[in-house]
């Protein structure tokens, strides 16, 4: 049975001693909700990656309350890892350091690294504190599943699975945090996110390199899985050719299906099933995950348009073409 906790005192006590115990906990941050678990006791660990269904070899995120708490999961914090830690934490950035052996192996997918993050929701501030342990959590859905930005999303996924769920807000930002891997010779994004790299070039007055090919050996496990898939067909258009995207809605219908068509397009498509994706890519990376799985419960396939060229929508992109499995229209 899963506990429904709210945002109360006591509820946020009983949260923290269930982590401490060895239970896992979901819980709200700015980016979407995680699935938390004391960081410091493998059992617990694993479990997390049971109720996810989730490849023992993609590593968890270790996630703080409090800057002291770095010095006791990473054994070194060069001096590009300070200046980001100052001007960018809290917040929707993941660093990367060399791991000290109190966080094990089960936690870093047998990585010698361990990467934290300390997020600026109040919500997720106030359950890691009430834990008062460093809490390894990745993003509460099943394995393979869009990230769960609301409360309820986390039910349909985890109800029965876990033990808690803290019941908090809905998530600002809408896509998961920006990984960057400062251990080796040149800062790495291996994960776009809200934090852009022209944000951390300037914190760290050098160039930062954004990994796009999945080829190259780094641990970005997103690259390696399938990732943020709904649970009906997806196709994504890239160039908004409108009469490209209204045959192939057309052809949809005439097999028997019944598509919608997400679009950034404030008219839509007369006479088709439509769904507004957002006016901003700020909205659209708030909005995704949340429509994916509204869309796959109405409708049975989902035709997606969307583009853009500036950093934030780069993130964007990395989620929705792996949600329609490099389906392109
Ligand atoms: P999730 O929160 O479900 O998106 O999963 C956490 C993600 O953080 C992983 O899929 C990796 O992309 C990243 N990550 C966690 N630990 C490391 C690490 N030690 N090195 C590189 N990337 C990591
Ligand atoms: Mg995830």
């Amino acid at each position: 049975m899963t506990k429904y906790l709210q945002f109360n005192d006591e509820d946020l006590h009983i949260a923290g001693e269930i982590v401490r115990k060895g239970g896992l906990v979901a819980f709200p941050t700015e980016t979407v909700y995680g699935l938390g678990a004391n960081a410091l006791d493998p059992e617990a660990v694993k479990s997390i990656y049971v109720a996810k269904g989730r490849p023992s070899d993609n590593p968890l995120i270790v996630h703080i309350y409090d800057k002291s708490q770095l010095n006791e999961i990473a054994s070194r914090i060069s001096e590009d890892a300070e200046k980001v830690v100052s001007a960018l934490m809290p917040g929707s950035i993941t660093v990367v350091f060399p791991k000290k052996s109190v966080i094990d192996d089960c936690v870093t997918g047998g990585l010698n690294t361990v990467a934290v993050r300390m997020p600026s929701s109040k919500e997720a501030l106030a359950f890691l504190k009430s834990c008062n342990v460093p809490v390894a959590a990745p993003s509460a859905n099943t394995s393979t599943r869009p990230s769960p930005t609301t409360w309820q999303a986390v039910k349909e996924d985890m109800d029965g699975r876990i033990d808690a769920l803290l019941m908090g807000s809905d998530c600002k930002v809408g896509i998961e945090s920006t990984v960057l891997d400062l251990t080796g010779d040149e800062p790495l994004v291996l994960r776009p996110g809200i934090v852009t790299p022209k944000e951390i070039s300037q914190v760290l007055g050098k160039p930062v390199r954004v990994v796009t090919n999945p080829k190259e050996k780094v641990n970005s496990p997103g690259v390696r899985y399938k990732h943020y898939a709904p649970r009906c067909p997806m196709v994504l258009n890239l160039d908004g050719n409108r009469d490209k995207i209204r045959s192939f809605y057309d052809k949809c219908v005439k097999d028997g299906y019944n598509p919608v068509i997400l679009t950034r397009h404030p008219e839509g498509y007369p006479d088709c099933n439509t769904c507004f994706l957002g006016a901003t890519d700020r909205e659209v990376a708030h909005n995704l995950f949340l429509l994916l799985r509204r869309c796959e419960k109405q409708y049975d396939y989902i035709i997606a348009s969307y583009n853009g060229d500036d950093e934030v929508a780069f993130s964007i992109l990395n989620r929705i073409t792996k949600s329609a499995g490099q389906n392109i229209l």
